[in-house]
C-alpha cells in the first residue's frame, strides 16, 4: 500500500499534506510513503525529515507511480497527475463547487476524489475536519493582521504621558474562525463584540468575555441549518441585521468578518456606505474574501483603502502559518485514513453507506457521484 505526498504547485500555497509525524504513523500502520522532492520545504520540513521517518523522496512521476493514495493540500491540476493508477484515491481540499471542471477530469482519470472540506460535521469526524483546523488558525491570524495594519494599539494603556483607549473590535460570524478571533482580540486587550445568525453562539460569545450583538426584532429565526451550518437568511432578517450593524459599526475600530454559507457566495454584511461611517484609520479583515466577500470592495489577497478605512481581503491565511497549519492538516488526513484502516486489507476501506464516504466522495468508477455536486 503506497501513499504519495505531492508538492503543492498552486500560487502562494506553502502547506504540505503530510508531516514527519504522520509519515511515521502511516508507516507504522504498514504503508510505504513516497514524498515529492521539496514538498515540505515551505512548511519548514526538509526532505531529510521525511527520510528519517522512513519515507522515500522522488520526483512527481516516481512518487505517483503505483500509488494507492495520493495526499495533497489543494486539488492538483489533472494534467499533473499523469501516470496515476485507476482506482487510486486523491485526498485533499478539492474546492468541489469552485473547481467543478477539475472534478469531472478526476472522474475521467478513473480516480476516487475525496474532498476533505465536505467532511460531515459529526462528532466522530471532528478530528478529521480540515475546515475547523484551518479556520481556527485563520481566526487567530486575522486579528494579528488587523493589529499590524492598525495605526493604534489594542489594549488600554495608562502611561505617564497619558491614557490610550482600548480598540473596539467587532467579529461578524462566530464559527470556528470567529471564536478564535474573539479570543485572540481579547488577549490583545481589545473591547470585543460579536454577532452571528445562529442563536446558539450568543452564549459562546459571552463565555469568551465579549458582548453579543443580535437581531432581536425578527421572531422565529434560528439561522441554523443542517449540520450546524448557517442558512441563508430572509430579506426581513437581512434588513434588521443591516440596521443593527450600521449603528454598531460606526463605533468600531476593527471589524473581522467570517460569515460563510456552504456552496453559496458569502453573505454581504458590510456595504460601502457603512464603511464610510467608520473612523479614519479603522481596519476591516474579510476572511470570506475568497468566497465573494462579506465586505463591499474587499479583494482577496489585497489591502484596499476606502473612506480612510483599510480593508484586508484574506487569501489563504493558513498558508502564512504553514508549519502549524500543515501539521494540523496532516493530522486531519491521518485521523481520517487511520479511522478506516482495515487490518486485513492493509489499507483504508470506505464502506459505501458510511456517512463520511457519502459526504466526501466526489468521483468513483469514472463518474461524479457526490449528491451535493449533482444537485447543483
Ligand atoms: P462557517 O465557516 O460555515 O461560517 C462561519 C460563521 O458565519 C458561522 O458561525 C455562521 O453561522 C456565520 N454566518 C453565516 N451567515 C451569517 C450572516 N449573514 N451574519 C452573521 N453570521 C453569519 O462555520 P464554522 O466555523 O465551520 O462553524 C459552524 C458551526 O459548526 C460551529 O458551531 C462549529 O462548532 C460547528 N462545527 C462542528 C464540527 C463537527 O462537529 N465535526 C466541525 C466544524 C464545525
Amino acid at each position: 500500500m503506497k501513499i504519495a505526498v505531492l508538492k503543492e504547485l498552486a500560487d502562494g500555497e506553502k502547506r504540505v499534506s503530510a508531516s514527519p509525524e504522520t509519515v511515521k504513523k502511516f508507516i507504522a500502520l504498514g504503508a510505504s510513503l513516497a514524498v515529492e522532492k521539496g514538498a515540505g520545504v515551505s512548511a519548514s520540513v526538509a526532505d531529510k525529515d521525511y527520510q528519517d521517518m522512513g519515507a522515500t523522496i522522488g520526483i512527481r512521476q516516481a512518487v505517483l507511480k503505483d500509488a494507492d493514495i495520493v495526499l495533497a493540500v489543494q486539488g492538483p491540476e489533472p494534467e499533473s497527475l499523469k501516470g496515476i493508477k485507476k482506482g487510486a484515491w486523491l485526498v485533499a481540499s478539492l474546492n468541489p463547487f469552485g473547481e467543478r471542471k477539475r472534478v469531472d477530469a478526476y472522474a475521467k482519470l478513473g480516480i476516487d476524489a475525496l474532498a476533505m472540506e465536505f467532511m460531515p460535521r459529526i462528532t466522530r469526524a471532528q478530528s478529521m475536519d480540515i475546515l475547523s483546523s484551518q479556520s481556527n488558525l485563520s481566526g487567530y491570524k486575522s486579528v494579528l493582521e488587523a493589529a499590524a495594519h492598525y495605526g493604534r494599539v489594542f489594549p488600554m494603556m495608562m502611561t505617564a504621558a497619558g491614557t490610550v483607549s482600548a480598540a473596539r473590535c467587532f467579529i461578524m460570524g462566530v464559527g470556528v474562525a470567529g471564536l478564535q478571533a474573539i479570543a485572540t482580540a481579547r488577549r490583545l486587550g481589545a473591547q470585543v463584540s460579536a454577532t452571528d445568525v445562529r442563536a446558539a453562539t450568543k452564549e459562546q460569545i459571552k463565555s469568551l468575555g465579549a458582548k453579543p450583538i443580535f437581531v432581536e426584532s425578527v421572531e422565529g429565526i434560528e439561522g441554523e441549518g443542517t449540520g450546524g451550518y448557517a442558512t441563508e437568511m430572509s430579506e426581513k432578517y437581512q434588513k434588521a441585521q443591516a440596521e443593527l450593524v450600521s449603528a454598531h459599526i460606526a463605533k468600531q475600530d476593527i471589524v473581522i468578518t467570517t460569515a460563510l454559507i456552504p456552496g453559496r457566495p458569502a453573505p454581504r454584511l458590510i456595504s460601502d456606505a457603512q464603511i464610510a461611517t467608520m473612523r479614519t484609520g479603522s481596519v476591516i479583515v474579510d476572511l470570506a474574501a475568497e468566497q465573494g466577500g462579506n465586505v463591499e470592495g474587499a479583494v482577496a489577497g489585497k489591502v484596499v483603502e476606502k473612506h480612510g478605512v483599510k480593508i484586508i481581503g484574506a487569501n489563504n491565511m493558513p498558508s502564512s502559518m504553514a508549519a502549524d497549519s500543515s501539521a494540523l492538516f496532516s493530522r486531519n488526513l491521518y485521523n481520517f485514513l487511520s479511522a478506516y484502516w482495515d487490518e486485513e486489507a492493509k489499507r483504508p476501506v470506505l464502506p459505501d453507506d458510511d456517512e463520511v464516504t457519502i459526504g466526501i466522495r466526489l468521483t468513483k468508477d469514472g463518474k461524479v457521484v457526490n449528491e451535493r455536486l449533482l444537485a447543483k
